[in-house]
């Protein structure tokens, strides 16, 4: 089961169903990444899902990977997460999210945000599996 993410061959986005911050926050990210494939050709976006899949394979099976591969999982992560927080500025100023949460989320919730990307990624350089 996909839990959050977006599949652009499928145009689908996967969120938790709860109406809370949490998921907003989430859902901005997927749309942030959705803004990414509009610019897209088919080819891109085919790279982009083969990318995200060596991605996850290599990690959980502890395979070898290309740091080019690294470096555009990352570049596609903050990318849609720059959209998110444009997208949730009014939020913001609103006050109905505290800049500080989202940011929190951004960098340091596990499971969605650029933390679990980077502590994935250390593994696999303390595994030495990151190939030039
Ligand atoms: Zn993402």
């Amino acid at each position: 089961m996909q839990v959050e993410g977006v599949n652009p061959e499928q145009r689908t986005i996967c969120i938790d169903n709860s109406a809370s911050l949490k998921s907003l926050i989430a859902l901005s990210h997927e749309i942030g990444h959705a803004t990414a494939f509009q610019d897209m050709s088919d080819e891109q976006r085919e790279r982009f899902v083969e990318i995200n899949d060596t991605f996850r394979k290599c990690a959980r099976y502890g395979k070898s990977i290309k740091k080019e591969i690294l470096n555009e999982v990352l570049r596609s992560e903050r990318d849609a997460w720059a959209v998110a927080i444009k997208l949730l500025k009014p939020a913001i100023k609103s006050g109905l999210l505290a800049k500080e949460d989202l940011l929190n989320y951004v960098h340091s919730i596990e499971g969605q945000g650029l933390k679990t990307y980077s502590k994935a990624i250390d593994r696999m350089i303390e595994k030495r599996l990151v190939e030039n």
